[in-house]
């Protein structure tokens, strides 16, 4: 185990947010973790655990004993008639986990595609995209216990997922290390095609039965031309989660504004898009500091060029005070502020 002293984390955030790790230690195996945590002194040591920063708001430097997981591996573990289970090693990138699955005749994550960041961090928030999430296609995951050392295999209910949110946000934020994700791939594979982006896919182009390369295809090219590329205009994706409303609260909101865009969830409340109440109360393209707001999609906040991380965090708190000024709704941030 090498231990790198005073690290740049500026190439490892996707916001390209400046900051120093006064340690470093890339964990390549379940064992290097292990170690980490039997170590006499960074075994104390408070840690932070980095994935492929695209989803951390990094707002000074890190007293922390940065932990960078970097665990490869992809395969195949089992088949039956109904499933294949895959496994990925932490430190895989999510994007080239999706393409493999394909590669291999495995379809079920092309939704998902082009998600930046590392197969571990993808149970963390729950990532979903075009109708999808993680916990539609996930089997079970080890996690190292930063405390003991022990390790944990967890299930779906253990994992407590929910919208961009699992217990790894919650009870078990900072305690633990996730080594492997293992996938269920259904044999019977259904598209996933109720999304408005897909929809204009399929009539723009009259295929309406696509196969999975062809939706992942079709997703990459959305995307593109929807996100700011973390490689030439810093960010994190969506900086706020989109508001979940009872109809009670959806009303008085109509009432202040009837073109809200809303959506109603099978449990009879609302989802709000967070990007229409951010442009509503004119922020779509305004600049804090080095911050802004993309003039593109007002749900993404951006690095101008220079920005550190309190001028991201105060253009963010000025987005939620505004937004709750106007509709009485409090959003709530996505990444991880640090
Ligand atoms: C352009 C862009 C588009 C995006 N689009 C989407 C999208 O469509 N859907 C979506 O859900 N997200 C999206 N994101 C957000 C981000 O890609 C995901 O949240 C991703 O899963 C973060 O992965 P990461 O490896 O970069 O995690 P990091 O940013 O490194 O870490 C995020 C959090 O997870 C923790 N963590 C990381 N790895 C581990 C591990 N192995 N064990 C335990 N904890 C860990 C960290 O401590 C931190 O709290 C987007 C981001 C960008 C930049």
């Amino acid at each position: 185990m090498q231990i790198e002293p005073g690290v740049s984390l500026k190439p490892y955030n996707t916001f390209g947010l400046p900051a120093v790790a006064g340690q470093l230690v890339r964990i390549r195996s379940e064992a290097d973790a292990r170690a980490v945590v039997d170590h006499p002194e960074l075994g104390l040591a408070p840690k932070f655990v980095l994935g492929g920063g695209s989803n951390v708001i990094l707002t000074r430097d890190m007293p922390e004993l940065v932990l960078k997981v970097e665990i490869p591996g992809m395969r195949l573990v089992a088949e039956t008639d109904r499933a294949v289970i895959v496994e990925f090693g932490a430190g895989e990138r999510w994007h080239d986990a999706v393409a493999w699955t394909l590669d291999q005749g495995w379809p079920g994550l092309e939704n998902m595609a082009l998600i930046p960041g590392t197969v571990g961090a993808a149970p963390v928030q729950n990532i979903g995209a075009y109708g999808l999430e993680l916990q539609d296609r996930f089997e079970s995951l080890d996690t190292v216990d930063l405390v003991t050392g022990r390790t944990v295999t967890l299930n779906a209910a253990q994992c407590k997922f929910a919208y961009r949110d699992s217990i790894f946000k919650r009870a078990l934020a900072g305690k633990s290390l996730i080594t492997r994700v293992r996938l269920r791939l259904p044999k019977r594979w259904q598209p996933v095609l109720g999304y408005l982006d897909l929809e204009r896919k399929m009539e723009e182009t009259g295929k309406h039965q696509p196969d999975a390369r062809t939706i992942f295809d079709w997703v990459c090219s959305i995307r593109r031309a929807k996100l700011p590329d973390p490689a030439q205009i810093g960010n994190v994706g969506s900086f706020f989660k989109n508001p979940v409303v009872t109809p009670e609260q959806c009303r008085d909101i109509i009432a202040r504004d009837p073109h809200v865009v809303h959506y109603p969830l099978e449990d009879g409340r609302f989802k709000l898009a967070a990007g229409w109440l951010i442009d509503a109360c004119g922020w779509k393209g305004k600049t804090v500091g080095h911050a802004g707001v993309y003039d593109k999609q007002a749900l993404v906040l951006v690095n101008r060029g220079g920005a550190i991380g309190s001028e991201v965090q105060t253009l963010a708190r000025a987005i939620q005070e505004s937004v709750y000024g106007r509709f009485g709704i409090r959003l709530e941030m996505e990444p991880v502020m640090v």
